[in-house]
């Protein structure tokens, strides 16, 4: 085992630069390398390359990280919450410093006024827009909404977190340039799959959200929809994730 400091990286706020060198080579740390990390604030590179892609998986939504997947943080004001009211600087605390704005978006079967919502997202959405950062959308029932609220912004990009919905919606997400993320829960849904199967990889993420799925049979589950191999969805996701953050 050869551990290799690397000071290139030593401006540790820099996450997308972190996230670059878990891309391409960090494999499952050492003990006193991970220590070494953790108090210095420096990236390493780890010099054994083995088979396994799980420590170069995305999970572009967790509420319960596990450390087994680069997991972007995330921040703002979820719909469910709308009723409560949150003035702008508010947001702003609760978006603070995370790598997305979300969750976001309209959640239509939850019992929360429209119009409160409504309003919530386009602040977020304003927000978003301002600060440069991608989103994360949570959406149900409401799909028409939601689309025609995004159309409204210019965000740097979009993520449809949990995916349900029908192949056309998929495709029109797609054709408007979004991302889509899918669950366990797309696997209990016929249409979702034929729409996970036709959604192109450069468009695609997984996530385990409150899921007790892990991330690696996400990730084995869209593979065999897809009809690639697991290390090509590997590549393809990571490469998604350095999109979205691209300036
Ligand atoms: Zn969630």
């Amino acid at each position: 085992m050869i551990v290799i400091v690397c000071f290139v990286s030593m401006c540790s706020a820099n996450r997308i630069n972190r996230v670059r060198i878990y891309d391409i080579f960090r494999k499952q740390p050492t003990k006193p390398a991970a220590l070494f990390e953790k108090w210095s604030g420096f990236s390493y590179f780890c010099g054994r390359i083995t088979e396994t892609v799980n420590d170069l998986l995305v999970n572009i939504h967790t509420h319960r990280p596990a450390g087994d997947a680069v997991e972007p943080s995330f921040g703002g004001v979820h719909p469910w919450q709308a009723a409560e009211r949150f003035d702008a600087e508010a947001l702003r605390r609760a978006v603070g410093d995370a790598q997305m704005v979300g969750e976001i978006g309209l959640d239509f079967a939850c019992g929360v006024d429209r119009t409160l919502q409504a309003a919530l997202f386009r602040d977020q959405l304003r927000l978003a827009e301002e600060l440069g950062r991608p989103v994360v959308i949570h959406c149900v029932r409401a799909y028409g909404e939601v689309m025609r609220e995004l159309a409204r912004y210019r965000l740097r990009a979009v993520v449809l977190h949990g995916f349900i919905g029908s192949p056309e919606q998929a495709a029109r997400a797609v054709a408007a340039g979004y991302y889509l993320s899918f669950g366990e829960r797309a696997f209990r849904s016929p249409r979702t799959v034929e729409a996970l199967r036709r959604t192109p990889l450069d468009r695609l993420f997984a996530e385990t959200d409150d899921s007790e799925v892990p991330i690696d049979e996400i990730y084995r589950r869209i593979a065999a929809v897809k009809e690639v191999g697991t290390g090509r969805l590997a590549e393809e996701i990571r490469r998604n994730y350095e999109k979205i953050f691209e300036r």
